[in-house]
């Protein structure tokens, strides 16, 4: 019953987020509550070499860390 409801308030919280969002930014922290965790794909990472955030399905993962470009890898 009360869990019902919770999932019907999430739903319409979700949809409020969507359209009305930018009402309330100071809340947007609360958006992971809600919301799927991001895919991988779309999740940033930080350049090992030169702090450049870049998605980390474009990242390069190498020995362990990732790179924004080839550039930025180790070279021998
Ligand atoms: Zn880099």
């Amino acid at each position: 019953m009360w869990l019902k409801l919770l999932i019907i308030g999430g739903i319409l919280y979700a949809l409020y987020r969507v359209a009305g969002g930018k009402i309330l930014p100071e809340r947007k922290a609360d958006r992971r509550d809600s919301a799927e965790e991001p895919e991988e794909g779309e999740t940033l990472v930080e350049c090992s070499k030169c702090s450049t955030y870049v998605v980390k399905k474009e990242a390069i993962f190498y020995q362990g860390k990732y790179y924004c470009s080839a550039e930025c890898l180790p070279k021998k």
